[in-house]
């Protein structure tokens, strides 16, 4: 696979990403896709478990930024109630978005991961802003667009050599 589409860690959910886990990789900083990351495409409700997640992070010291392709209008909602900064219409896999929400929040680029459910845009900006990358498989992909669920296969086609890490297991970084 072209290493531009290769993450550098794939796990099930964001819930598996724990503290330990960020120590180990000398990792202290996210960036967050939003749709099918954290919560379904169609659906403003965000699992309690993630919510959790977020506060557990955030309680460690972790810093935590939202950036999605999605407009404002529709993703600030869940920035709000998560309390997260957000970078909207990001325009992923151009890795500006990435790189603008490193830049607002003094994150170090060496120390941060970009974490997403998608290889065509969160791997590949993540990749291109010389980022860690973290995928995740994505939550309820059936409610997606068209032309998001269009380029599944493909995704899954490029990433079937890459094996899912359990949470726990010893990323092999
Ligand atoms: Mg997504």
């Amino acid at each position: 696979m072209p290493s531009i589409f290769r993450p550098d860690l794939r796990l099930h959910r964001v819930e598996q990403i724990d503290v330990a886990l960020l120590r180990r990789l000398h990792i202290d900083a996210l960036l967050l896709d939003v749709d099918c990351t954290l919560k379904p495409y169609r659906s403003q409700a965000l699992a309690q478990s993630v919510v959790d997640w977020i506060g557990q992070l955030r309680r460690e010291g972790i810093g935590l930024c939202l950036v999605s392709n999605g407009r404002g209008t529709r993703v600030r909602p869940i920035a709000e109630r998560l309390d997260l900064p957000l970078v909207a219409a990001a325009l992923k896999p151009l890795p500006h978005g990435c790189r603008a929400a490193i830049a607002r929040m003094e994150f170090d680029p060496r120390r941060t991961a970009m974490v997403g459910d998608q290889l065509f845009t969160d791997v590949m900006a993540g990749r291109l802003a010389g980022i860690f990358t973290i995928l995740v498989d994505p939550i309820r992909p059936e409610q997606e667009p068209w032309y998001t669920r269009l380029k599944r296969p493909v995704e899954r086609f490029l990433v079937r050599g890459v094996a899912h890490r359990p949470r726990g297991e010893e990323p092999s970084i």
